[in-house]
């Protein structure tokens, strides 16, 4: 199918963003365009102005100061992937990267736009919620720093105000016993998840959980936490047995809605047994599958 008109401004500063913005509630910005233009496409999406934000250079780079890793809201899938700083700091993230579509969409879509768009499927949200990360959102008033668990707030439904910016995503690093899991399941490598989870932690030399946080894939409307994990896991040796126990009283309080892919019992199974891989991956817990 093909796109209603809209017009097309490719901005070249930050001032040509917020004008545009302000003008009214039509108006959107694409960045990769590999989650708008299918919406156009289908017609799920009209606005009468598209604003190209790539070629901004205050959205783009990556760097790592006072064990804080900041990544540009316009970093490529494929460089979220690969760059050595990633790949080192936030070895999950990096990992949920290569679970993203294809190369081709990993090579035009931007970290930024994955997490604007807000898809309770997707790799980045689940992850960048296990990291504890903070969005930072800019518009004309200045910037605002939201907390992952707040960000996401309902289907496709984020904090960002109409007339703001994703700017970049910023990580703390560098925590002693840092390890971490991710699995996914969908019918083909590249398609969207059936269920999934990211699982970052912190442990002890003794064995014991300090931290432990796993965001999910395609577990509610929004990208979402598994509930209780802390409650179950911190203070304690961690086992096959606390982490069934942990899981089980996870799933118990999430209720995924029935789609295409399965019902809602076998979407909770498919997220249980995948929580279950993810931690028993981060904490050396031996054979997962
Ligand atoms: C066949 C196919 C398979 C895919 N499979 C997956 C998958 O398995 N997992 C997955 O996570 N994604 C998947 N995607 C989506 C892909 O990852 C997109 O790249 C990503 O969701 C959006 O990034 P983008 O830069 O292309 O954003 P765009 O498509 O340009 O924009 C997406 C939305 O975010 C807004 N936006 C973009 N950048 C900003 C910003 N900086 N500030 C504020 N708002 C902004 C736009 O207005 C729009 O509403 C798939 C896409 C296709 C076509």
């Amino acid at each position: 199918m093909k796109p209603p008109s809209f017009d097309y401004l490719r901005a070249s500063s930050l001032d040509e963003v917020w004008n545009a913005l302000n003008r009214d509630d039509d108006v959107k910005v694409i960045a990769g365009g590999q989650s708008l233009v299918p919406l156009l496409s289908l017609r799920l999406a009209s606005p009468s102005l598209l604003v190209d934000i790539t070629q901004l250079k205050e959205l783009m780079g990556i760097s790592c100061d006072s064990n804080v890793l900041r990544i540009g809201a316009l970093t490529r899938h494929t460089t979220v992937e690969k760059h050595p700083l990633i790949v080192a700091q936030a070895p999950l993230l990096a990992q949920a990267a290569s679970w993203v579509a294809h190369p081709q969409i990993r090579n035009r879509g931007t970290l930024g736009g994955a997490v604007a768009h807000g898809d309770s499927a997707a790799e980045f949200p689940a992850a960048l919620l296990a990291l504890d990360a903070t969005i930072i959102a800019w518009s004309r008033g200045g910037e605002r720093r939201i907390p992952a668990p707040n960000f996401f707030e309902a289907y496709f439904t984020t904090a960002l105000a109409h007339d703001e910016l994703l700017a970049a995503v910023e990580l703390p690093v560098g925590r002693a016993g840092a390890t971490w899991g991710f699995e996914e399941f969908a019918r083909r490598r590249g398609d969207y998840a059936i269920g999934g989870a990211a699982v970052y932690a912190e442990r002890g030399g003794d064995g014991v959980c300090r931290a432990v946080r796993a965001g999910l894939l395609a577990a509610g409307p929004a990208p979402c936490l598994a509930p209780g994990l802390a409650e179950s896991m911190v203070g304690r040796v961690v086992d096959a047995h606390l982490i069934d126990c942990a899981v089980a009283a996870a799933l118990g309080q999430l209720t995924p809605g029935a789609n295409v892919h399965g019902g809602s019992e076998y979407r909770r199974a498919v997220i249980g047994e995948m929580l279950r891989r993810a931690l028993a991956s981060a904490f050396e817990l031996g054979e997962v599958a």
